[in-house]
C-alpha cells in the first residue's frame, strides 16, 4: 500500500462473521485507500462507538439480534448523524435498502454483489455527499440567519409544480400569521394592487422570459386589514437545459415607510407650503401634460388661466403679512372650490396664482369659469376679525397649434393678465394675436430703449404753466419724447409705461431730472422774476424707492446753484397708493430738502382724500379729463369747482391742465383757478423755442408794467 493512500475509519456493522471478513477482503483490495476498519456484531454497542468516536463512513447490516429493520438506521442516523451511512442488505430486503435512503443514508448495496471496487466507490460518493450535505446545509443556516437579520420575506416558487413556499416574514409583512396563506401562488399574486399589476406582471414575464438578467420590481399589495403595503421583490429562476424557468425564488422587502418618506419630499418638493397647493414646477408639468394630449388630438382643448390679486401689497403693508398669507390660503381654497377635479390649480409666488382648465369647447367655457371665479372671490374674507374683500385680474390663454411649449402659454396668459389689470379691477382678458403683436411690439420698443440713452435719442419739451389771473409764465413742465430712429417722433404714453417696468427707469429718470434742473437755472438766471421760475418733473414712483434720491437731488440742486423750492416734483395717485411707507418716507426727505411735491391727474386714482391726509403736498394738478369735459354734456364744473375748493381748504395751489378753449379759460378763472396749463397758451416745446417764447413773454411784461 502506498504512503499517499487515504486513510479512512470505518464501523463496521455485521453479525454474521463470514460476511464481516468478506467485506474486510473487499476493502483491503480497494486501491488509492487505507481502511481501518472496527468491527461490532451487534447494533447498541455499534451505536456507543458511533457516539464516542468519529468515524468516516459506517457500513451497516440491517438484520442484527438486537435490531432489525429501518429502526436500525434510524438509531444510527441519530448517533452519529453527521457520519455516512451505507446500509448492506440482502437481495430479498431491497425494499428496505430504499427505505433506508429515506431515513438519511447515502447508499444501499447489496451484498452478494459487492467486490472491491464498487464498495470503494460508494465509500467515496458517501463521504463527499455527507461533506457536500454538510456545506450546504451550513450555508443554508447562513443565509437564513441573513434573511432574519434582514427582516425579509422569502418566496420559493416551484413552477412545475404549482407549489409556492412564502416564509412566515413574507406572510407577516402582509399582516398574515403562518397558518393563513396556503401554497398557491395565486395568494401573491391576487394580493397586488390593481394599479401596479401590469408593471408587476411585465417585469416578472420579462424575466421569466429570459429579456432580464433578474426579476425586480416596486410595488403595492393590499395587506389582510386592507392596509397598502410598498414592497419591492427580488427573483431569480432556476431554469431547465431548454432556457424554460422551472423554480423561481427570492426575497420581498417592506419599503412602505421609504415610499411614504419619497412621497411627502416629492409633495413638499412640488407644493406650495403656504396653500398647499401645487407650485410652479408642477404647474409646469401639468401644462405640459395637458399641451401633449392636445397635440396628440386637438379636440382636447383647454386653456390657462393666470391670476394676479388685485392690490394685494396693500393688505400686506397695511394688515401685516400673517393676514396676506391668511388672505391668499383662503382665496385658494375658493379657487380650488370652483374647478373640477381634472383641473389644476396652482400658486405660481407672491399673489399669482394659475390654472390649467381641461376639457373646454373653446374661449367661451374658459372665460365662464372665470366669472364663476370673479363671483366666488367677491364674497367677503374674514380673517383675524378684519373683513376684506378682494379681487383678481385674470389672463386667458387658449391651447392653439402655435404654441409648442408651456412656457408659450404662460406668457400669453400672463400678457392677457397684464391687459386685464390695465382696464380695472376684478377683470379678465383673452389673449388674442392682437395682443400678441402688442407684445412682440414691446418686446422690440424695450430693446430699442435701451440703446436709446446711449444714442442721446431723448429730448425734453417744455410747456408753460401760467397763472391765470395775470396770465404771467410760472415755469414749466419737463415733457420727454423720443426721437425713435424709424418711428418719429415717440409720445412719453406709448413708452413710459414700458420704461417703467424695466431697470432703465432709474437712469432715464434721472437723466430727465438732470436735464430739467440745468436748463432751469439756465432761464432763471437770463429771465430773473420774482417769484423765479419753475420746473415740474415727472417723476415715476420706482424713483422714490431707492433711499438715496433726496441726497442726490440735494447734490444736483446745488451743482445747478437751484432754489430747492422751484423744484416740483409730480407724482400720480396711484404712485404712493402703490407703494405705501417706503414711498412716504422719501417723500419726507424731499420735503425737509425743501422741494415741491405736487399730485398729478388728481382725481383719477383711488381714495384720493385719504390720501391727501396721509402726506401734505403742495400742488393739486386737476386732471385734463375733468378740465375738457367742463362744457360737455357731463358737466364736470362741480368737481373742477370742488377740487380749487378742495384745494385752498388745505392750503394748496391748484393747476388746471389740459385747457384749451378760451370758454375753459372763462370758467376757471369764474372757479378762481390760480394756474393753469395747456395747449390754449402753449403746446409743449423745444427748448430754443422757449427761449423764444420767454424773451416776447419778458418783454410784453415789461411793456404792461
Ligand atoms: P402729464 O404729466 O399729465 O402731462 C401733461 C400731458 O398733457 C402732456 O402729454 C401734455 O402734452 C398734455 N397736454 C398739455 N396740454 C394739453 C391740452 O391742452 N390738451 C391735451 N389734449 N393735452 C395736453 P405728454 O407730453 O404726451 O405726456 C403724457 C404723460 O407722460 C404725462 O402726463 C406724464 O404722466 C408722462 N410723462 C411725460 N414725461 C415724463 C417723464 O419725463 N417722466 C415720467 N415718469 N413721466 C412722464
Ligand atoms: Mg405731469
Ligand atoms: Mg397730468
Amino acid at each position: 500500500m502506498s504512503e499517499s493512500a487515504i486513510s479512512c475509519k470505518v464501523l463496521l456493522v455485521e453479525d454474521i462473521e463470514s460476511e464481516a471478513a468478506l467485506v474486510i477482503k473487499h476493502l483491503r483490495r480497494v486501491s488509492g485507500w487505507r481502511f481501518v476498519v472496527e468491527h461490532c456484531d451487534r447494533l447498541v454497542p455499534a451505536l456507543e462507538r458511533a457516539r464516542e468516536e468519529s468515524f468516516d463512513v459506517v457500513l451497516l447490516d440491517l438484520n442484527l439480534p438486537d435490531g432489525a429493520g429501518i429502526e436500525v438506521c434510524q438509531r444510527m442516523h441519530q448517533a452519529a448523524p453527521h457520519t455516512p451511512v451505507i446500509v448492506l442488505t440482502n437481495q430479498t430486503s431491497v425494499e428496505l435498502g430504499t427505505k433506508a435512503l429515506r431515513e438519511g443514508a447515502q447508499d444501499y448495496l447489496i451484498k452478494r454483489e459487492v467486490d472491491g471496487p464498487l464498495l470503494g466507490r460508494a465509500i467515496r460518493y458517501a463521504i463527499e455527499r455527507a461533506r457536500a450535505d454538510r456545506a450546504l446545509r451550513s450555508s443554508e443556516q447562513r443565509y437564513a440567519l441573513a434573511v432574519a437579520g434582514a427582516n425579509d420575506g422569502v418566496w420559493d416558487w416551484n413552477i412545475r409544480e404549482e407549489e409556492v413556499y412564502f416564509s412566515p416574514r413574507w406572510k407577516a409583512i402582509l399582516g398574515y400569521a403562518e397558518g393563513e396563506i396556503t401554497e398557491q401562488i395565486s395568494e401573491w399574486f391576487e394580493r397586488v394592487d390593481h394599479r401596479d399589476r401590469e408593471r408587476f406582471e411585465d417585469a416578472l414575464n420579462q424575466h421569466l422570459e429570459g429579456h432580464a438578467g433578474y426579476f425586480e420590481c416596486e410595488y403595492r399589495m393590499n395587506s389582510k386589514n386592507d392596509e397598502v403595503r410598498w414592497v419591492s421583490t427580488r427573483g431569480l429562476a432556476v431554469r431547465d437545459e431548454t432556457g424554460a424557468a422551472l423554480r423561481m425564488a427570492g426575497s420581498m422587502t417592506d419599503i412602505t415607510r421609504r415610499k411614504q418618506t419619497e412621497a411627502r419630499l416629492l409633495h413638499e418638493a412640488m407644493h406650495d407650503a403656504l396653500t398647499g397647493l401645487p407650485n410652479r414646477i408642477l404647474f409646469m408639468d401639468r401644462l405640459d401634460l395637458a399641451l401633449r394630449r392636445f397635440r396628440r388630438d386637438p379636440a382636447k382643448l383647454f386653456a390657462v388661466l393666470y391670476f394676479d390679486l388685485d392690490r394685494f401689497k396693500h393688505v400686506n403693508d397695511s394688515l401685516g403679512h400673517a393676514v396676506g398669507d391668511e388672505l391668499l390660503a383662503q382665496v385658494g381654497g375658493r379657487l380650488l372650490g370652483c374647478l373640477r377635479p381634472g383641473d389644476t390649480l396652482a400658486r405660481l409666488g407672491g399673489d399669482e396664482f394659475a390654472i390649467v382648465l381641461n376639457d373646454i369647447d373653446g374661449p367661451t367655457d374658459a372665460v365662464y369659469v372665470v366669472e364663476r371665479l370673479h363671483e366666488a372671490l367677491a364674497q367677503e374674507f374674514e380673517i383675524e376679525s378684519h373683513t376684506l374683500y378682494t379681487s383678481a385680474s385674470i389672463g386667458i390663454a387658449v391651447s392653439s397649434e402655435i404654441y409648442r411649449t408651456p412656457d408659450e402659454l404662460l406668457r400669453d396668459a400672463d400678457i392677457a393678465m397684464y391687459r386685464a389689470k390695465n382696464s380695472g379691477h376684478a377683470t379678465y382678458a383673452v389673449f388674442d394675436t392682437y395682443m400678441h403683436d402688442q407684445a412682440m411690439f414691446q418686446h422690440r420698443m424695450e430693446t430699442d430703449l435701451r440703446r436709446a440713452l446711449e444714442k442721446d435719442e431723448f429730448e425734453i419739451y417744455y410747456q408753460p404753466i401760467v397763472a391765470i389771473e395775470s396770465e404771467r409764465i410760472l415755469g414749466f413742465e419737463a415733457l420727454l419724447r423720443w426721437h425713435h430712429p424709424s418711428r418719429g417722433l415717440v409720445m412719453p404714453e406709448e413708452f413710459i409705461g414700458i420704461v417703467e417696468d424695466t431697470s432703465l427707469v432709474v437712469p432715464i429718470g434721472w437723466w430727465v431730472i438732470e436735464r430739467a434742473c440745468h436748463q432751469l437755472a439756465k432761464w432763471q438766471r437770463m429771465f430773473p422774476v420774482e417769484p423765479s421760475l419753475a420746473m415740474s418733473i415727472n417723476v415715476s414712483g420706482k424713483l422714490f424707492l431707492t433711499d438715496d434720491m433726496a441726497k442726490r437731488l440735494a447734490a444736483l440742486l446745488e451743482d445747478c446753484g437751484l432754489e430747492p423750492n422751484t423744484i416740483r416734483l409730480e407724482i400720480t395717485e396711484r404712485v404712493v397708493m402703490d407703494h405705501g411707507d417706503l414711498v412716504l418716507s422719501t417723500l419726507s426727505d424731499l420735503r425737509e430738502l425743501g422741494v415741491e411735491l405736487d399730485i398729478d391727474d388728481f382725481g383719477t386714482g383711488y381714495s384720493s382724500l385719504s390720501y391727501l391726509q396721509r402726506f401734505r403736498y403742495d400742488t393739486l394738478k386737476i386732471d385734463r379729463s375733468f378740465v375738457q369735459s367742463m362744457s360737455d354734456k357731463i358737466d364736470s364744473s362741480a368737481i373742477v369747482e370742488a377740487i380749487i375748493t378742495l384745494g385752498g381748504t388745505l392750503g394748496m395751489k391748484v393747476v388746471a391742465e389740459g385747457v384749451e378753449t378760451s370758454d375753459q379759460v372763462q370758467r376757471l378763472r369764474a372757479m378762481r383757478c390760480p394756474a393753469a396749463q395747456g395747449f390754449w397758451f402753449s403746446r409743449p416745446m423745444q427748448k430754443d423755442a422757449v427761449n423764444e417764447y420767454l424773451r416776447v413773454g419778458s418783454a410784453m411784461s415789461s411793456v404792461r408794467h
